[in-house]
């Protein structure tokens, strides 16, 4: 699967969306990612695992651990495609945990997968929660990365690299606008 056939898959399939939107951050943008559009088909879904897994370049994973919703069903691809198995987390009264009889093996070496990469902050708390099971985070992929600079402290990979335009809601200029601000995922579309 060519690089420019995933990303010209994921620019026409609707997955990213221009308007006035309320990130989970909190913060303002003008555009947002919905990767769940993406990964609606199973086809493409499979591809776009087959991907990351074909380039991961570091360690081969134990197993695949993804933040439920959003990795849900790229993280089963990019299991799939490795053979190994996937579990998952989730917020319970906020705090991420492991449920449903999930467990980490000690020593278990994971990779987190994720649909987007916004603030890193759920890559971030799924490896604590790895760690303090006593499993090894040795990296993390995403289908979008909307990071920017940002980088967090494993190797990652992904697909396809976003701008993240972001702003204060008080310095907000769509806001300043009248523009009405949306939260994604409340939309119909
Ligand atoms: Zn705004």
């Amino acid at each position: 699967m060519e690089e420019a056939e995933l990303k010209e898959y994921l620019s026409s399939c609707g997955a990213f969306l221009e308007g006035h939107f309320q990130l989970s951050s909190g913060l303002h943008s003008p555009n947002y990612a919905q990767c769940a559009l993406a990964l609606k088909n199973p086809a493409w879904a499979g591809k776009l695992g087959a991907a990351l897994a074909a380039g991961w370049k570091w360690q081969k994973p134990d197993l695949i651990l993804s933040p439920a919703m959003g990795g849900l069903i790229i993280g089963h691809e990019v299991a799939r495609a490795f053979g190994v198995d996937f579990i998952f987390t989730e917020r319970e009264n906020n705090v991420m945990t492991l449920r449903r009889g999930f467990s980490l093996p000690k020593g278990a070496r994971l990779i987190i997968v994720e649909d987007v990469f916004t603030t890193g902050k759920s890559t971030l708390e799924t490896a604590a929660l790895a760690a303090a099971c006593g499993a090894e985070t040795i990296g993390a992929m995403a289908v979008v990365n909307r990071m920017g600079a940002k980088a967090l402290p494993f190797p990652s990979l992904c697909i396809l690299r976003l701008e993240l335009l972001v702003y204060q809601p008080e310095n907000c200029p769509l806001c300043r606008a009248g523009v009405p601000v949306v939260k994604p995922g409340s939309r119909k579309f």
